[in-house]
């Protein structure tokens, strides 16, 4: 048997995180996205790439790097702008990394220990006032994104607040994702229990003292949310086009 390559934690590939952001960045300017500063302050710059259509039947936020041990998903954005995947016809607000110096050291905190993750029903940490700050400016969305990793997974899997009746996009989204990397088996994953890669926690969020982003966002600015986790003990290419696939299906779905 293989042994595990994390031990305790994620101990897989690490990234540079500012000249991912950098080419991020480049990449949304030469296709002519708009650029916000989320956080202003030098070592958090918190930056968010926006994408207007007027009329658009569809908006949808993303966000990823909250945690600075789940490289996947700020990599992934990365390539969603490099090949220049997102729809043209809907309006999207994409935050490619929330927790910056968390993710220059590699925690999953940030640099002073805040799991950002935890901050959003009392936020003390910069990084989430200064995001919620922006937050409350922005509009309201059609769904919303969060890219995680598990390094304890074996599979993908996600989180689906307020599934739709008529058939859930969560588990088209695991679909899309089955071809190309596994999926987490049916049983318990922390407090709750996964069937065909999907969870659907029954929440009421007035009951808990810590949010994360998701629950905040459910509460304030969407309906339905998807908190997308990849297995980080998998290769890096793997886990980063199963979040490339699986915000493909999301995109070019219509929520409603
Ligand atoms: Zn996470």
């Amino acid at each position: 048997m293989v042994p595990k390559r994390n031990q305790g934690r994620y101990c897989g590939e690490t990234i540079d995180i500012r000249a991912v952001l950098e080419e991020t960045e480049n990449f949304a300017l030469q296709s002519g996205w708009e650029v916000q500063v989320v956080c202003s302050e030098p070592s958090l710059a918190i930056h968010a790439y926006i994408q207007r259509i007027a009329n658009s039947s569809r908006s949808y936020y993303v966000s990823a790097g909250i945690h600075g041990d789940e490289p996947a998903g700020t990599l992934a954005l990365l390539e969603m702008f490099r090949q220049r995947a997102w729809p043209r016809d809907a309006s999207l607000w994409i935050v490619p990394c929330l927790n910056p110096m968390g993710s220059e050291l590699g925690t999953r905190e940030n640099g002073h220990g805040i799991d950002l993750n935890r901050q959003y029903r009392n936020p003390v940490a910069r990084e989430t006032l200064d995001h919620l700050d922006w937050l409350q400016r922005s509009p309201s969305f059609d769904g919303a994104v969060f890219l995680h990793e598990d390094w304890e997974a074996n599979g993908f899997y996600l989180y689906e607040l307020n599934a739709d009746d008529n058939g859930s996009l969560g588990s088209r989204m695991i679909e899309s994702v089955r071809q190309s990397c596994p999926i987490q088996p049916n049983g318990p994953v922390d407090d709750w229990f996964c069937v065909e890669g999907v969870i659907r926690p029954r929440i009421k969020p007035e009951n808990r003292p810590e949010w994360p982003e998701a629950l905040y966002m459910v509460q304030n600015k969407t309906k339905r949310t998807f908190t997308l986790e990849s297995p980080s003990e998998l290769d890096m290419k793997i886990r980063v086009a199963a979040h490339v696939v699986a915000l493909h299906t999301m995109l070019l779905t219509s929520p409603y």
